[in-house]
């Protein structure tokens, strides 16, 4: 049957990049169809409960910035923040939480289905009308037919998903879901660049039968960090400790002694999974001096025993999890919940992609999240909110919009994506933004919430709230520039009696910020009265202590674009060159490129590595 109502957006998969896409469609005014195998799984989380970390959470507050559902879901679903970094430059400071995974996807249901605008049906997508090279809408697998002007695809892992215990597989798109075949083959008639990849996860373990005492305990940080920008410490639940474990020479010695009994040793897996998040089997394989590995038991709830040991993940057979499992001190009586797996699933070449995640091949389609090559929740849903937004101006008849890479990470995950593609799972990194500094997480707000607003993303309470805190800082700033210490003076005195040298002359309370001895509570209070809000004083804090720095980044890239023609000596000796990711070090011995600009384009290698190269040149000479 034809579904009565027309779309103006319809968004297949509910799972990270479908929640934001569908999303972000309905807050720009378009009527938008969300559909999902199962709404129980909105918002599901199929790996680690955890949400943020190096180079993610930056993301995550660009998700928020524009309006996004994932940090306010991780607000009212964390059950650990820490900031990760937190004693170096806040460029890459990261908020990781750890959530109950429960509590998360019934935030994010919440959310969406408080979404005016938004529908939600509960179906498979087994075909896409395609007509002309433009898409007009989606059957389901049942043979309802939705019309709409754009489709948003977001499937993740379940296109072809094939799971693998030991030698055992099994078809599904994650533990207890069913793959989408259909829809893969209809896919793969179409004109896509069509490969596999593969990701995996490790076994759950039961809390009551850890022996805690032996571990040690990790807990969150004080006062506890806060994920969105219009999150709050009130809207978390009960916090907890995560406990740190360690495999041992004979865990080790398990998995070699089973290493044919793995599917990816055997040779029944050859897609490639994630660099960042190897299986055990593969960190002992490939750091074979190492003796041991840490092990993170991370509560997966505040309602479940369920513990999420992260560091072993694994697709060895159940008897080896377990054995491996039981050699760790403090899991000795482990019980396994659920036993890990790997999973091999289809993804797209996101060199068939446009900036605005369009696919070039078939008009009005749109792809995101996982089946474009990432992996990660929060990779997945940056670009679910950019594929919506898209998708909805297009129905609108608009002009795409897509962040720089000088604006957001949210551009240079896109642009990496779409100009060099990706052989392996991508995950996000501070090391690849050449602008990190620029792009840090304090700061997506001011980078992103104004542009957010042009385009329809942003409601109005967000926007008040956001105003207010811009006003302040400048409002702040203006203060201590304008307020002058004077040697001698009570205040004077103050900053001589912390600082214990004397003042040489008249300082503003900026020039004092900025020394590095000296805080935002050091100052401002000296002369007139300082912002309570701790954001804000973060915010004048960190723009006076690392303008010189910012300033130096931007001339340091307007040089490398001057530096491109400069030769790559063969002598050189990529392993002495510090500070290269042993990803990029691989590429660069392999390729060998004669010139800057040649090792600028090969895959993977970011515009961070090419200034490294360039300082190491400058070195040696
Ligand atoms: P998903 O979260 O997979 O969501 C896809 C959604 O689409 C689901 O709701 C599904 O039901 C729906 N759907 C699929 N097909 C159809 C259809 N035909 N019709 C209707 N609905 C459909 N990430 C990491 O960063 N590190 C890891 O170590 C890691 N390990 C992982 C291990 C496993 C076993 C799995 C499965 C994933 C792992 N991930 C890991 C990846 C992480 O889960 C994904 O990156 C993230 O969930 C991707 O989000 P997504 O929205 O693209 O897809």
């Amino acid at each position: 049957m034809d579904y009565p109502d027309r779309f103006d957006v319809i968004v297949i998969g509910g799972g990270h990049a479908g929640t934001e896409a569908a999303l972000a469609s309905a807050r720009m005014g378009c009527q938008t169809l969300l559909l999902t195998h199962n709404i129980e799984t909105l918002g599901q989380m199929s790996c680690n409960p955890a949400i943020g970390g190096i180079g993610k959470s930056h993301l995550v507050k660009e998700i928020d910035a524009l309006g996004g559902a994932m940090a306010l879901a991780t607000d009212r679903g964390g059950i650990q923040f820490r900031v990760l970094n937190s004693r170096k430059g806040p460029a890459v400071r990261a908020t990781r939480a750890q959530a109950d995974r429960v509590r998360y996807k019934a935030a994010i249901r919440s959310i969406l289905e408080n979404q005016p605008g938004l529908t939600i049906f509960q179906q498979a997508a087994g075909d896409l009308i395609v007509d002309n090279e433009t898409v007009r809408g989606v059957v389901t697998e049942t043979g309802i037919r939705f019309h709409a002007e754009t489709v948003v695809l977001c499937t993740g892992t379940f296109l072809g998903g094939v799971m693998h215990i030991g030698l055992d597989q099994s078809r599904g798109g994650r533990a207890g879901d069913p793959p989408s075949n259909a829809l893969a083959q209809r896919l793969r008639a179409l004109p896509f660049n069509v490969a596999r990849l593969k990701t995996g996860t490790p076994p759950r373990l039961d809390a009551k039968s850890v022996d805690f005492s032996v571990l040690a305990e990790q807990p969150g940080d004080t006062p506890t960090p806060v994920m969105s920008y219009m999150g709050t410490r009130d809207m978390h639940p009960r916090q907890v400790s995560c406990h740190i474990a360690h495999t041992n020479e004979r865990t080790h010695e398990i998995i070699f002694a089973n290493l044919d009994r793995s599917p990816m040793y055997s040779g029944t897996i050859e897609s490639i999974g994630p660099r960042y998040c190897p299986s055990i089997e593969d960190k002992v394989h490939r750091f074979a001096d190492k003796t041991s590995h840490q092990v993170f038991i991370e509560p997966e709830g505040l309602d479940t025993h369920e513990l999420y040991p992260n560091g072993i993940s694994t697709s060895l057979p159940f008897d080896v999890q377990l054995e491996v499992v039981r050699s760790i001190k403090g899991l000795e009586n482990a019980h396994i919940t659920r036993p890990g797996y790997a999973i091999e699933y289809d993804f797209f070449d996101p060199r068939d992609l446009r900036h605005s995640l369009e696919t070039k091949f078939i008009h009005n389609l749109f792809f995101a999240g996982q089946i474009n090559g990432t992996t990660g929740y929060e990779e997945a849903g940056a670009q679910g909110l950019l594929a919506g937004l898209n998708a909805a101006r297009r129905a609108q008849g608009k002009e795409s919009w897509s962040p720089r890479r000088d604006e957001a990470y949210l551009g240079v995950l896109v642009d990496d994506l779409i100009t060099l593609g990706t052989q392996e799972p991508y995950r996000m990194f501070t090391s690849r933004a050449e602008y990190r500094l620029l792009l840090r997480e304090d700061n997506a707000d001011l980078r992103l919430t104004e542009i957010g607003r042009e385009l329809g993303l942003v409601d109005d309470t967000r926007w008040a709230a956001f105003s207010e805190k811009r006003e302040t800082i400048e409002r702040e700033s203006a203060r201590l520039k304008a307020s002058w210490v004077q040697p001698g003076s009570p205040a004077g005195q103050a900053i001589e009696d912390k600082t214990g040298k004397p003042l040489a002359r008249e300082y503003s309370l900026m020039d004092l910020l900025k020394r590095p001895e000296l805080v935002y509570d050091d100052v401002a209070d000296l002369i007139g009265e300082a912002v309570t809000d701790p954001a804000v004083a973060e915010q004048v804090q960190i723009q006076a202590k690392y303008q010189g720095y910012i300033d130096r980044q931007q001339d340091e890239i307007d040089k490398l674009k001057r530096h491109e023609a400069t030769p790559l000596p063969e002598s050189l000796d990529y392993d002495r060159v510090e500070g290269l990711s042993h990803e990029i070090r691989q590429k660069l011995k392999a390729a060998r490129p004669e010139t800057l600009a040649q090792a600028g384009r090969i895959s993977g290698v970011t515009p961070a590595a090419i200034s490294i190269l360039l300082i190491h040149l400058k070195k040696r000479r």
